[in-house]
């Protein structure tokens, strides 16, 4: 299968590649692309779902996670040649696939072509992105994956939600290298963030893969704006560097930019150190291979994929996304942490807090017709947890100095109280 592989791929390099790296203009298409079955792909990893079966989960982050201060090396990658997101030698390095034919279609075209995130089933439902956490991380590994997580909660309108029952999740593993799946696939998926994986910058650029992105140098549009240096990339590597059609992929509008923190850096996949690829227009304070942050270019396109092509800026009011991201956030918010603890609270339990906050305004209040009826039943005393948060009124828990309220103090948000 390899010798057949190197030939394909030589061929591919030199019908598709070589035309494009000659004429920086051209949009590449299918059409030159060589006819191959599904039974002779090139024989590279395509992931390793059986590695959650045999995970053992640990409880959800939690505040002590989001509120851990990490060292500023623990939250950028270095930024010599090697980047961790190649480390586990998947298909662009750190793309999981779920089949062969999903391989073929991505490098062969075909009636698959057009399954990739222009594709609304392989969206998140409502931006929200159920998750669980392998118990094999340790303080550090569970701080920075929540840190990513709050980051992207803080620039985009994205929310991860501790998973209950959800047929669709992520899994955080510390599987080999890191990796992921583009978009959501069905069931549960791996975001392995491995041993050299651990930086803030690494798990956004994997989450942001399980969001449905693909890297940027894989836009139709890629040549415009970077040049491929095919003759300095790894022999048999050249699919790495494969740039999909308009079906696979939406721009949303949004500009090229080299530096997304999906965009591959200088020298991937190169044979012998020298560039593989280069932009074509040097942009000042712009690195290309950046894995620091979301850059604005991937907060636009996050945002124009879930949040209706709300703007940047707008799309991060809390107002406007105010959501929980943690099952405890109801408690947490009863016992005054929106108070004692805002910035982690703002992110992860906007909507708790503000319910929290309504309740100090509006006055206390019953959120359960039925609240009235289970008092008398004895529900108070017998389930006080639930009562406490739900019939404060008439389990008799309300402070009478809170209520009466003039109207000048209500605030007008009042449509998530039921
Ligand atoms: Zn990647």
């Amino acid at each position: 299968m390899r010798a057949y592989l190197g030939v394909v791929l030589a061929v591919w390099a030199c019908v598709g590649g070589a035309q494009r790296s000659s004429d920086p203009n051209d949009i590449p298409s299918n059409m030159n692309r060589p006819i191959m079955d599904s039974s002779k792909l090139p024989d590279i990893p395509l992931g390793n779902p059986e590695s959650m079966k045999t995970d053992t989960l640990a409880e959800p982050l939690d505040e002590e996670d989001f509120n851990y201060e990490l060292p500023m090396s623990d939250a950028i990658a270095s930024h010599s040649a090697f980047d961790p997101i190649f480390m586990a030698g998947l298909f662009e390095g750190d793309i999981q696939l779920a089949s062969e034919s999903d391989l073929a279609s991505i490098l062969l075209g075909g009636p698959r072509q057009r399954s990739g995130i222009a594709d609304q089933h392989k969206r998140w439902p409502n931006a929200r992105i159920p998750y669980v956490i392998s118990n094999s991380f340790d303080k550090l590994g569970r701080a920075t994956i929540a840190t990513a997580i709050k980051n992207f909660q803080q620039l985009t309108c994205i929310r991860f939600v501790a998973r209950t029952s959800e047929t669709d999740y992520v899994h955080f593993i510390k599987g080999d290298g890191c990796s992921s799946s583009v978009g959501r696939v069905g069931g549960g998926q791996a975001i392995s963030i491995g041993m050299g994986c651990g930086y803030v910058g690494i798990v956004m650029h994997e989450i942001m893969h399980a969001v449905g992105f693909w890297h940027e140098h894989s836009r139709p549009d890629r040549d415009k704006h970077i040049s491929i240096k095919w003759a300095n990339i790894k022999p048999n590597m050249e699919y790495n560097f494969h740039a999909y059609t308009w079906e696979k992929v939406k721009s949303f509008g949004i500009s090229y930019d080299v530096g997304s923190i999906m965009h591959y850096g200088y020298t991937a996949f190169s044979k012998d150190g020298n560039n593989t690829i280069e932009p074509r227009r040097n942009q000042k304070g712009v690195e290309m291979g950046q894995r620091e942050d979301l850059s604005n270019s991937d907060k636009k396109k996050i945002n124009a994929m879930y949040c209706k092509g709300t703007p940047v800026g707008v799309s991060t009011s809390p107002s406007k996304f105010c959501d929980d991201t943690n099952g405890y956030c109801d408690e947490w918010a009863l016992l005054g942490e929106c108070k004692k603890n805002p910035v982690f609270m703002e992110v992860s339990c906007c909507l708790s807090c503000r319910k929290a906050k309504q309740n100090d305004v509006l006055g206390c209040r019953d959120q359960e017709k039925y609240c009235s009826l289970w008092s008398k039943k004895g529900e108070c005393t017998s389930n006080s947890n639930y009562m406490a948060l739900k019939c404060k009124k008439s389990c008799g828990l309300c402070p009478k100095s809170r209520r009466n309220l003039p109207p000048s103090e209500l605030i007008p948000f009042v449509s998530t109280l039921t």
